[in-house]
């Protein structure tokens, strides 16, 4: 039945009550948790911590609150899901503060995820220093995205594109027939564009740099577009001579400039391919009229504290707030003359800097004080953004409401969590409740209340072991979360740290806050690379080093499905620095990071690890199927012949709600199967293709025990801990660190050759403790086996257990950017420089 909000009399006043709780892996629980407080959610991987917290309670809220709003659109939530429990009752309404799995995104940035940008923009309106004679302008002006705002020669983009002779002739000793304009496009067009030369009486073969400069300024940048005739296939004397006799052409060909097609190419084509292809012969450069700044002069002549407002958003929070500070206790220049001659700005701008500088303060407590207003999201970790998110609410004044939030601990150094358990407190002290899933041990004490779930994965899982004040777990014994908090678990044994092989040593390391940094990574070992948030660890691992390898190896870098994005800061971005020595010891670079593994519901572990290929061939080579010719294509999701025609093989329909998100219901013909009829009257071993998606790893390890092509996926995607998937589950449903540990798995599966350099960004983000060492022995593995691991990490308990240790800092932003220690754990944690030290020497013991 559906979920009552009726209060009855026995329950507990200040708490939720949840009664029969069963989605997903959940098996029927009864759990009391209170209100107007913190409550952290633990359990190992796949236990049921998400399924509770978001999947039981957010979405119970959420349905209240879309029936609240909405009621037309009840018949459509029931199809979206209600969640399977019987009743929930004192429960307030929610907000989810959730990572981001797979979401597309956004063009926003810093300043706007936060408003700070809006009230930036009054301050500069109501309070800035304008230029005598100005009028004053209206805080949109302030914004490059509307008209009023945007700087008319970029349209508020802030660089330009553009093409030059050298950046389409990269090689002017070429003749026009030997390709010397490579911006032109390839094979037959290409050639079309020569022929209609030849009809011109351009000289085609005579190298580049020899042509008139007048004729090259043609042909590169005309805007005229002549229609001439073309004679395929003739010299270009046979040409001149088929002219003259006036001759049937082939056919009448269009003259395009080279500058002209890269332009037009790049701003209208719909192939991501063909417009990185012409990328190539652009260069990027800032506006020239706004400086990159994005918005009118008239917009940039006005100042507050002597700065216009795109250099402030290009400061880091940190400075942004020494500039208000005076502006709002009266200590600012000029400002007792200000509060004379007028009072009333004077008042205005105290306002609005006190308001500004009390959001800003809650960024920079929270570790974020690095980021500048103008920093774009989609550059920032998921942990950053949900930080981000978090501050936004501490300062928005709600109360009496849920906030659920998962692992806000992300991405974030020991050093900084005291801030982050202070925004939550101070959340929880405006009257509102925490509900938050994490796996931190210092969040975890903090808690007031926590439910353990457990006692292991999927459908071992499911139940809660424990809930209560943390002192009670002690005693629970079928609690693996317990150990971590109160046993040994809490010190790693010392190990004796194995040697280097070798040395990969690079220099000249420039990005972001890396000023020509010079780093040696030590081969054949285990290495973390540790600091605070904003230190420079990602910009030197998984920027620096991986461009620098690869580009070594002569491999590609992994296409990128963000094309835009991605293809701004290809353009924008240069490396700088190089690879000294040591590369003779890397044959192969593998990064394995958490970006997700597919961006639609059509991928899923199952087809991205491989298994599901082997899979398909053992239903084709049943009895039934080949009875029916149904061959391996039969049974895939994403062809026609197999697939269900009404959700063409999704299992899922998206449902438009008017002014709400849209949300997906199940597919009323296959209801989520994915496949017609027909393909699932075939069997094996009794399962059809759908009973088999909806496998979890660890079903299908038995399920499939007589089978090794598949067994061999599913045992190393077990070791990884990531058993109680399910095999169909969508890439789209999977967090950043579940697509990370498949990425490893598949890496895994492979033929260990050894000499492979693998690098990965925080792979402990959503692991258990208990997880953790599950994931530790694999990539110990790979070290035994001959390879390079390289880490960015912030678990002390895995920083101890490596084998060198790189300390970046001190700081974040202009703050860091340096090697601050580097060496053994042991070394390390001895470091009076390192603020990683102090809480390493806790762990090392
Ligand atoms: P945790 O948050 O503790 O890691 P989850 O609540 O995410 O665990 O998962 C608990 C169980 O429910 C797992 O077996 C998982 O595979 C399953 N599960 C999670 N999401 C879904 C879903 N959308 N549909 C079906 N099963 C799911
Ligand atoms: P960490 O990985 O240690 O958290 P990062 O390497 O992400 O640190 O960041 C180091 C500095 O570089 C920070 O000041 C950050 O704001 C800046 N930075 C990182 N990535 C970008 C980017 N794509 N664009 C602009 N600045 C960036
Ligand atoms: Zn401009
Ligand atoms: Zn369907």
């Amino acid at each position: 039945g559906h979920p009552s909000s009726e209060t009855s009399s026995d329950t507990r006043t200040g708490f939720v009550r949840v009664r029969g709780a069963r989605e997903h892996n959940l098996k029927n629980v009864d759990v009391e948790i209170p209100r107007d407080a913190l409550v952290v959610f633990t359990g190992v991987s796949g236990s049921g911590k998400s399924s509770l917290a978001f999947g039981t309670l957010y979405a119970e809220a959420q349905r209240r609150y879309f029936e609240s709003v909405a009621p037309y659109a009840r018949r459509l939530i029931d199809q979206a899901g209600v969640p399977e429990v019987d009743a929930i009752d004192g429960l307030p309404p929610a907000v989810a503060l959730q990572q981001h799995r797979g979401a597309p995104t956004t063009r926003s940035s810093v300043g706007s995820v936060t408003t700070i940008a809006n009230s930036l923009r009054l301050l500069y309106s109501r309070a800035g220093s304008y230029p005598p004679n100005q009028p004053h302008l209206d805080s949109d002006a302030f914004s490059p995205n509307t008209p009023a705002g945007a700087c008319p020669n970029c349209h508020g983009l802030g660089r330009v594109y553009e093409v030059t002779e050298r950046s389409m002739v990269p090689d002017d000793s070429l003749t026009i027939r030997e390709r010397a304009v490579a911006a032109w496009p390839p094979a037959w067009h290409g050639q079309n564009l020569r022929d209609i030369l030849v009809t011109l009486g351009y000289d085609v073969d005579r190298p580049w740099r020899e042509l008139p400069q007048k004729d090259r300024e043609w042909i590169l940048f005309t805007e005229e577009q002549p229609t001439v005739p073309v004679y395929a296939g003739f010299t270009p004397a046979e040409t001149r001579r088929a002219l003259k006799r006036k001759e049937p052409p082939s056919y009448m060909g269009t003259f395009t400039s080279a500058r002209k097609y890269v332009l037009q190419t790049f701003a209208t084509t719909q192939s991501a391919l063909m417009k990185k292809r012409v990328s190539q012969y652009m260069v990027s450069g800032a506006c020239r009229l706004c400086q990159g700044k994005r918005l009118r002069r008239e917009s940039l002549s006005v100042t507050f504290a002597g700065l216009d407002i795109g250099e402030l958003s290009r400061l880091p929070l940190k400075r942004v707030a020494d500039i208000l500070k005076p502006a709002t206790d009266g200590t600012a220049p000029g400002a007792a003359k200000l509060a004379r001659e007028h009072p009333e700005k004077a008042l205005v701008a105290e306002r609005i800097a006190k308001d500004l500088l009390g959001r800003i303060q809650v960024l920079t407590e929270l570790g974020l004080g690095y980021l500048s207003l103008e920093r774009s999201t989609p550059t920032l970790s998921p942990g950053e953004l949900q930080r981000l998110r978090l501050a936004t609410q501490v300062r928005s004044n709600l109360f009496g409401v849920v906030y659920v939030l998962d692992e806000p601990s992300a991405g974030l150094h020991p050093a900084d969590t005291e801030a982050l358990l202070k925004a939550l407190d101070q959340l929880k002290g405006s009257g509102n409740s925490l509900f938050v899933v994490e796996h931190e041990v210092d969040v975890i004490r903090h808690a007031d209340w926590v439910v353990d779930v457990g006692p292991a994965a999927g459908e071992k899982g499911g139940q809660i072991l424990y809930s209560g004040p943390l002192e009670g777990l002690e005693a629970v014994k079928a609690s693996q979360t317990r150990r971590y908090l109160f046993g040994a678990g809490e010190t790693v044994p010392r190990r004796t740290p194995r040697s280097p092989k070798g040395w990969l040593r690079l220099e000249g390391v420039t990005r972001n806050n890396l000023h020509g940094l010079e780093v040696e990574f030590p081969l054949g070992v285990f290495t973390t690379v540790t600091g605070v948030s904003g230190s420079g660890k990602s910009s030197l691992v998984s920027q620096v080093l991986v461009e620098l390898v690869a580009e070594q190896l002569g491999h590609e870098l992994p296409e990128d499905e963000e094309e835009g994005e991605e293809l701004e800061r290809a353009v924008v971005l240069t490396t700088g620095g190089r690879i000294a020595d040591g590369m003779e010891g890397i044959k192969r670079l593998v990064r394995v990071d958490q970006k997700p593994i597919g961006r639609t519901p059509r991928s899923n572990l199952a087809t991205y690890t491989g298994l599901f290929d082997s899979v398909r061939k053992l239903f084709a080579g049943t009895k039934a199927a080949r009875a029916r010719r149904y061959d391996v294509g039969r049974f895939s999701f994403n062809v026609a012949k197999g697939r269900c025609e009404t959700c063409e093989g999704e299992g899922f329909v998206s449902v438009e709600l008017l002014f709400l998100p849209s949300v997906y219901a199940p597919c009323p013909t296959c209801h989520g199967a994915r496949y017609n009829a027909k393909t699932l009257e075939i069997e094996y071993r009794g399962k059809n293709i759908a009973d088999v998606l909806g496998m979890t790893v660890d079903a299908a390890h038995e399920f499939f025990a007589e089978e090794p092509q598949v067994l061999r996926s599913l045992s190393v995607l077990r070791e990884v801990g990531l058993g109680y998937l399910r095999l169909g589950q969508p890439a789209t449903e999977l967090s950043g660190g579940e697509a990370q540990r498949i990425k490893l798995a598949t890496e895994l599966q492979r033929v260990q050759r050894g000499n492979t350099l693998y690098i990965l960004d925080e792979p402990t983000t959503g692991l258990h403790p208990a997880d953790v060492d599950k994931l530790m022995a694999q990539l110990d593995g790979l070290v035994e086996s001959g390879n390079t691991v390289i880490l960015v990490e912030h678990d002390m308990r895995v920083i101890a257990a490596s084998d060198w240790v790189i300390d970046m800092g001190p700081g974040a932003g202009d703050e860091g950017g340096r090697v601050v220690a580097s060496g053994t754990p042991a070394e390390v944690a001895t470091s009076s420089a390192s603020r990683t030290a102090p809480f390493l020497a806790r762990v090392v013991g």
